[in-house]
């Protein structure tokens, strides 16, 4: 499929946006994401899905380029009912263009025309349909993933309407480049936001396509507003794991909550980015290490499993007793009780759980 091809196709699947404003002159101004991009008629944005048609901001509705049921452990969230399956969908196309992305091919759709391809998983669904698929499934939680979901708010958002009504909790998987005015605009239907802070350097997070103190900004918002959320730093030898940077970033989500989860992840070459080795499982146990020392509670060693001794498991931050035991993504057991406390020493364990 080339570029035009799954530009035409993508741009039938749309709707009017709903996070958006109107300007003079039909150009119209998206507050999606925190590039915030304003658009003349015919203009696309940053992420090349919204765009301007008359006046009119069109946005992503009506399909799925993947629908999957997954472990919870596997977005990762480790403190929200831990064991249970998230219907995850996921659309294409991103507002970022890290040459590391695991996903590029469905996020850099209509942005690097090597993932063309993506079109093909391209398929019609409505949200009454997702939310039947997540029933029939068992999942207690719907998931939006795989590509940036704060690009697709308005799809998530007519799903998560229907996801609320049928009891099921909904969690964005996202890089955190987001606006305050989307984060309040999703606080109703979101209980749990997953986000990626991808390093502490400024010119990096430029170098990706975003910016440090947005995703920080974002970190601090969302777990203001009651979502529960956890943070991912994919470690990347020698793009962002130094002492300095690692104890920069773990400091950073321990001033916000020492509460908050925070993942530290093997890396392995892909995509763009094949200059890096894989992340070796010293490197994690460092990161790991570094964030204890910082102050977080609840430090978690992912993508490696069986080789991070007990960073794949969850203790007590107060008398250290083995909580929840994990391999991967499977749990094998789970102690804390129903209302999430410790039941050695009754202390309350910061999560979802119930
Ligand atoms: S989602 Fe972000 S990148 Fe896309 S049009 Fe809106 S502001 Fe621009």
């Amino acid at each position: 499929m080339n570029s035009k091809t799954l530009s035409q196709k993508l741009d039938a699947l749309t709707r009017p946006a709903q996070f958006t404003e109107t300007l003079e002159e039909e150009k119209v101004r998206c507050f999606a994401c925190a590039h915030r991009c304003t658009l003349k008629p015919g203009q696309r944005g940053i992420c090349q899905i919204r765009f301007n048609e008359k006046g009119e901001l069109r946005v992503p509705w009506g399909y799925v380029a993947a629908a999957n049921i997954d472990p919870i452990e596997k977005k990762p969230f480790m403190h929200f009912l831990p064991g249970a399956s998230a219907m995850t969908f996921g659309m294409l196309g991103c507002n970022f263009h890290c040459d590391f992305c695991q996903n590029w091919i469905s996020s850099q759709a209509l942005r690097d025309p090597a993932s063309n391809g993506a079109g093909n998983y391209v398929a019609e669904i409505s949200p009454e349909e997702l939310v039947s698929y997540a029933q029939r499934s068992g999942a207690r939680i719907i998931a939006s993933s795989y590509n940036e979901p704060l690009i697709t708010s308005e799809w998530a958002v007519d799903i998560f309407k229907l996801a609320k009504q049928a009891e099921l909790y909904c969690v964005y998987v996202s890089n955190g480049f987001a606006t305050p005015e989307i984060l309040h605009a999703l606080q109703p239907y979101l209980q749990g936001f997953k986000i990626d802070l991808k390093c502490m350097s400024d010119a990096h997070y430029r170098e990706l396509g975003g910016s440090l103190q947005v995703v920080l900004d974002s970190i601090a918002l969302a777990h203001s507003l009651g979502m529960w959320v956890e943070v991912v730093t994919l470690v990347i030898p020698d793009f962002n794991d130094s002492n300095e940077e690692l104890w920069d970033a773990a400091k950073a989500i321990a001033c916000i909550s020492a509460d908050i989860p925070w993942h530290v992840t093997a890396f392995y070459p892909t995509y763009k980015h094949l200059q890096s080795p894989p992340t070796s499982a010293e490197i994690l146990q460092r990161a790991a290490d570094i964030g204890q020392e910082a102050g977080l509670h609840y430090v978690y060693a992912g993508n490696l499993p069986g080789r991070v001794g007990s960073l794949e498991n969850t203790h007590c931050p107060q008398c250290s007793t083995l909580l929840i035991e994990r391999h991967g993504y499977m749990v094998y057991r789970n102690v804390i009780t129903a209302e999430g406390y410790c039941p050695h020493c009754g202390t309350k364990i910061a999560g979802i759980w119930g």
